[in-house]
């Protein structure tokens, strides 16, 4: 089964360095101590390490699902939206996949920064009336909380009340594309990588609801439980429980311990030039290091051996209605080095040296075009540019055309692919890689 990267995860253009810091998402295995002297800067990957999702709230505690589901009815029966009320509750609106954002204005030397559009329940309340929806606990989904703040975040689709768009333009809030905001977002900010975590955790949630209004069993209308975390079937004689649903994707970089080298592939889908990880979804019934290897192997003709994991990433942005991808990484080590390449999945794959990986690495200017990318996103939020999705923005190409490139810090694949070309420079890279502790191999 392929696994299609899109090709929005490459559109960057190619120059000089990109800025040196410490990439820590691999503290959490101590195994892993790969050098990051040329990573980016980043606490978790982009839509991990969701702020409002730090602990879970006992059921007695205000903040819990349950309970501020009974707060949000009866502050709804009793139309007192209005008041304070403790916690206090805020709403983000989505369209169509898009969160609202609005833009934090200019920041100084780093440009402007977006971020999310929370509504008051009172101001989502008048929104909705004047496109004659009208506001029921129903349509809201518990998103977590804030305790230290106050607050309990959720989230509601109002593609059906098309008079908001205008409403919320004259406050200069927009509705944007969540790969545009994936793209626009500074790593080096927590504030704007914590927004898009709430992001995509709320655009999966309401991609699910949107995807599983009917029983599977019986076909009778589900009803969203528990805040909307999950559903039942309305059918008294099925009553099936249904919870989001969340899908594996194997994602490796193949490496030829030997000759130093990375296989790296190009798909059609790809902007010219860009390379990355393989990736495949995992099929029933199979670990896994079993889908690492039968994918690299259907692909590429490759055998694998070693297969050791990396890190994973939540993926709210892939196409074709997933609500959810989770991309778990590994690193995966050749036993084989013939290629022989499944046309049908992949336009190429190629041994890539250490040397050129670092030089594409390099040369990319990945912090300019998330410059660029951000300051579309002001543009989109003070209405002066009007189309919501920047896709065709994104290939910012410089003067100068590099042999090759790799995906942003955005995605995965870049870090499995920076945190191997830079491993040499690190005492305990090359242990990892010739003695794997409690390898997944003989699993
Ligand atoms: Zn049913």
């Amino acid at each position: 089964m392929p696994f299609l990267l899109s090709s929005s995860a490459a559109l960057f253009s190619i120059s000089k360095a990109l800025s040196c810091r410490t990439l820590t998402l691999l503290a959490a295995n101590p195994r892993c101590q790969f050098s990051t002297a040329m990573s980016i800067s980043l606490n978790s990957h982009a839509f991990a390490g969701n702020p409002s999702r730090l602990r879970t709230a006992k059921p007695s505690d205000p903040f819990s699902p349950n309970s501020a589901f009974q707060t949000l009815k009866t502050l709804l029966l009793s139309n007192s939206t209005h008041e304070s009320f403790s916690p206090d509750f805020k709403v983000l609106p989505f369209r169509k996949g898009r969160p609202l954002v609005g833009s934090s204005g200019d920041s100084g030397s780093g440009g402007p920064n977006w971020r999310l559009g929370w509504l008051s329940l009172g101001e989502c309340k008048v929104f909705l009336e004047k496109s004659e929806v009208s506001l029921v606990e129903d349509l809201l989904v518990y998103l977590g909380f804030k305790a230290e703040e106050d607050v309990v975040y959720w989230a509601i689709d109002v593609s059906e009340a098309s008079g908001m768009v205008s409403e919320l333009g004259s406050r200069q809030f927009s509705f944007v594309e969540l790969r545009t905001l994936m793209v626009a977002t500074d790593w080096a900010d927590p504030i704007s990588m914590g927004d898009l975590a709430v992001a995509g955790h709320a655009r999966a949630l309401l991609e699910w609801h949107a995807t599983s209004r009917f029983c599977g069993y019986c076909g009778a209308k589900t009803v969203p439980m528990e805040a909307g975390r999950r559903k039942s079937c309305s059918n008294e004689m099925c009553k099936k429980r249904i919870y989001p649903r969340v899908d594996p994707v194997v994602i490796m970089l193949v490496i030829d311990k030997e000759n130093d080298r990375a296989l790296l592939s190009k798909q059609s889908r790809y902007v010219p030039r860009m390379w990355s990880c393989l990736a495949g979804f995992i099929e029933p019934g199979e670990s896994l290091e079993e889908a690492v290897r039968r994918e690299t192997l259907e692909e590429t003709g490759v055998e694998v051996g070693e297969v050791v994991y990396h890190s994973s990433q939540p993926w709210p942005v892939a196409p074709g209605g997933i609500p959810c991808q989770l991309m778990v990484g590994f690193y995966a080590y050749a036993k084989s080095l013939d290629i022989s390449v499944d046309k049908g999945e992949l336009e190429d794959a190629q041994w890539h040296s250490r040397e050129d990986v670092k030089k594409a690495l390099t040369m990319a200017e990945y912090k300019k075009a998330q410059r660029t990318a951000a300051a579309k996103v002001d543009q989109i939020c003070k209405g002066v540019e009007k189309s919501q999705s920047l896709t065709s923005d994104f290939n910012v190409e410089s003067g100068e055309l590099a042999p090759m490139f790799v995906p942003g810090p955005f995605a995965i694949a870049h870090h499995l692919i920076s945190s191997w070309a830079n491993q040499t420079m690190v005492n305990g890279a090359e242990t990892l890689i010739k003695q794997p502790a409690n390898s997944l191999s003989s699993l």
